[in-house]
This record gives structure tokens, sequence and C-alpha cells, in this order.
């Protein structure tokens, strides 16, 4: 038997190859680039850890308990909840589940007592499933509104948070992946691994052999036997996962995919001098603004800065927005003196729009290929562990 081919060292093919070295079934690791990790890797500059975009990792996710040693990760917690921009200054708003009768603090500029009762009745309903909760092809910002949630609270925090989930403006994301996410944030905590996202990718890549591989192979052409390598090298197989981004898989299957399908974001580093009082609270910035929120990344996870810095990342939807404009639209909501900027990660392609790649499914099928990525599932680390998990068992069928 030929080793089974992966194509792409993203999370998504780390996972399906650690799937199938666990199972002792031989294969070979395609990547294009230096390193693997695809979407999740952090950068070392000036002392300081730059993930190549912020984005943090669900405890919640049952994805990650059961493919990482979290213990090893030395996970570091952000705050559960987030500062609201309440009457020209930031409040706290924190889990419902975990800050008890302080929530009755923000009736009435925040959240009502009808907000609170449907916040309690969407818990209780995910406790069983979400499915009774779905309406099909319902997008996140309708269910928001034929829930009857307040005003305040969906300008004020629900519609904030989620843009910076789903780095949609106008969260068309399905309701679906909503109720998906607000079971993670409810349950859970959103947390980093002491050295970076990256380490996510270190801690897969670590557990394989290493001669199993290669680097710098990029696949240009694919037939449902052969593929050929930048360079012109051939190789054979029986069987074949794709795990790339869905931009390069339907390039590679020559399938016509909508720029549109893909939703961007950019990511600014500032180093800050260092500031005694902690706040691990992420920053919703309120609507109309270019910046979606920001954040003290030091003060969650201390060794993403050097001694006496601190690392503060700020999102935006706008991949044309400068440092220059991004530091001045953080100063209508924080003191950014001393502050430099370090570096900008522009990703036009971060997360994919959910049910926008039937075509793709279809003619993966139709030539015998196997689909893996976050965008089978769901745009999120979760969705990648999964479906590399999923591709990993089809192809041993
Ligand atoms: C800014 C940003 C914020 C995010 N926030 C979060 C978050 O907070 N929580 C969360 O859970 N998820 C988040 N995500 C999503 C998460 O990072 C992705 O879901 C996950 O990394 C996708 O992994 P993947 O393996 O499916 O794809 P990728 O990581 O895209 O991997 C594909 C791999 O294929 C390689 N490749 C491409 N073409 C070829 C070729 N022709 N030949 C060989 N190799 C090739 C690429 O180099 C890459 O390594 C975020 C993503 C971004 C960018």
């Amino acid at each position: 038997m030929k080793p089974i081919v992966i194509i792409g060292a993203g999370i998504a093919g780390l996972q399906a190859a650690t799937q199938l070295h666990r199972k002792n079934v031989p294969f070979v690791l395609l990547e294009k680039s230096d390193r693997a990790g695809g979407r999740i890797q952090s950068d070392l500059v000036e002392g300081f850890i730059l993930d190549r975009g912020f984005q943090v990792l669900q405890t919640n996710y049952s994805g990650v308990q059961q493919s990482f040693d979290l213990t090893a990760l030395q996970l570091q917690a952000f705050d559960s909840g987030a500062r609201l921009w309440i009457r020209a200054q930031w409040t706290s708003f924190l889990n419902p589940l975990r800050s008890g009768l302080k929530l009755l603090d923000l009736i009435p500029h925040v959240i009502s007592f009808n907000d609170i009762f449907l916040l309690g009745r969407l818990w209780f309903n995910l406790q069983w499933s979400a499915d009774e909760l779905v309406q099909s092809n319902e997008s996140t910002s309708d269910m928001l509104n034929r829930w009857g949630f307040s005003e305040a609270f969906q300008t004020k925090f629900i519609r904030p948070f989620f843009r910076g989930i789903y780095l949609d403006e106008h969260l068309q994301q399905p309701a679906s992946l909503f109720f998906f996410y607000m079971r993670q944030f409810l349950e859970g905590q959103a947390a980093l691994p002491a050295k970076g996202m990256g380490a996510l990718a270190d801690q897969l890549l670590d557990s394989l052999p290493s001669e199993s591989i290669r680097f710098g192979a990029e696949v240009i052409q694919l037939s449902s036997n052969k593929l050929e390598l930048k360079g012109g090298e051939l190789l054979e197989f029986d069987r074949v996962i794709i795990a790339l981004d869905p931009h390069a898989a339907a390039k590679l299957m020559h399938v016509a995919l909508p720029e549109s399908v893909h939703l961007g974001s950019k990511t600014f580093y500032f180093s800050s001098p260092f500031r005694e009082v902690q706040d691990t609270l992420l920053h919703l910035i309120p609507g109309g603004s270019k910046l979606l929120h920001y954040c003290f990344l030091s003060h969650v996870a201390a060794d993403y800065a050097p001694k006496g810095k601190d690392l503060i990342q700020a999102t935006s939807l706008d991949l044309g927005l400068e440092p220059e404009e991004a530091l001045r639209l953080l100063a209508e909501y924080e003191d950014v003196q001393g502050l430099k900027f370090l570096k900008a990660y522009a990703i036009p392609r971060s997360l994919a729009k959910v049910g926008a790649f039937d075509a793709l499914k279809q003619t993966a099928a139709s030539k015998g290929f196997i689909l893996a990525g976050d965008y089978c599932e769901m745009p999120s680390l979760q969705g990648a562990l999964v479906s590399g998990e999923k591709a990993a068992i089809q192809s041993l069928l």
C-alpha cells in the first residue's frame, strides 16, 4: 500500500496525520510553506509573540480537549466576558453564568430583565440540543431579532462580540454557529497557550515522524492517482486527503469559488509601556468604528511581551486600514501614550462563510478525493480538528 498523501499542514492536515500515525498507517504530509500551522502560527518580533491574526482557543472545544496536551500548553485564560463602552467609559460585562447579581448593575443600560430571561432560556435549551433552536437558513442577525433581545444588549454586547468572532460586519453566518459559540463561551474559557497560538501546531507536529513531512512542497496539479509538485516532481498515491483552505482546494480542483465566500481581517500589534493594572477582558468597540476590538494580550499571557512592556492587539475588518489610522481610532478609547506600532497582519481569507462549498465537496467526491479543512465543518480550530479526524477515518475505508 502506498502512503496516504495529505496536502496541507494546517491544523486539519496535522490532525489527519496524527490520526493515521496513531494507527501506524504510513503517510506523507506535503506543505507548501516552510512551517506547519497554516492560519495558526506565531512570530517572535522584538521579543513579542505575535499570532498571525488575533485568535483564541476555546477550552470547551471537544477537539481541543482530545487533541492537545493542555497542561503542556500552559493555557492562560481571558476573563470570561468583555468590556463595553457605556457612556464614554469602559464597563465590565461578565459571563452571566459566573457574575451572579453583578449583572443587575447593568440594567437597563446594557441588559434588560427580558434579556436575562432569554439568556437563561437559551442556556437551558443548549443543555439538550441546539437543533430545536435552529430555523433553516436563518442568519444570526435575523435570529437575534426573532428572539427579541433588546436593542441595547444587541448593540452593546452581542453584535460587537460576534462581529469579532465571525469577522462578519452584518452577522450573516447561520444562527446555528451563534448557538455553538454561545455554549462555548458560557461554559468554557477563551485562552492562549503561554508561548502563542503557534504552539498548537508545534505540539501536533512534534508527535509526527519528521521523515513523513515535506516542507516547501507545493502541489500544483492533481489527478485521481497522481500529483505534481512545484519543480516537476511527480508522486503517485492510492488515497489523498486535501487539507487546504477553501481557496487553495478550489484552485487545485479547478472549481470556481467566488472571493465573497471569504471573510478577511487585519490585526495590529502595538508595544506599550508596562501597566500595573492588569486587564484580561476583550474591549468591544461600538459599531461604526473601523476597529472591532482590542485587548492587552500580555495581561492574559505574560510571555507575549518582554519584561517591562505590554502587547496590545487591535483588530479591524478593513484590510486597507493603516497603522497610524488604527492608532488614532484606538486613542478614542485608550491612553495611547508610548504605544509603538510593531506589525500588522492583513489576512484576506481568515475565515470562510458557512454553507458555500457544495460544488467543492461534489467535485472532490466525484474524483475520489477526501477533503479536510475547517470549512468542511465550521470556520474554527474545532472545525479543522474534527475535519482532519474524519478525513483520516475515511481514508482507511
Ligand atoms: C485572523 C484569524 C482569526 C481566527 N480566530 C479564530 C478563533 O478565535 N478561534 C478559532 O477556533 N479559530 C479561529 N480562526 C480560524 C482557525 O485559525 C482556522 O479554522 C484553522 O487554522 C484552519 O485550519 P485548516 O487546517 O483548515 O486550514 P489552513 O490553516 O488554512 O491550512 C492549510 C495549509 O495548506 C497549505 N497549502 C495551501 N496550498 C497548498 C498547496 N498547493 N500545496 C501544499 N500545501 C498547501 C497552507 O500553506 C496551509 O499550511 C481564525 C483564523 C484567522 C486567520
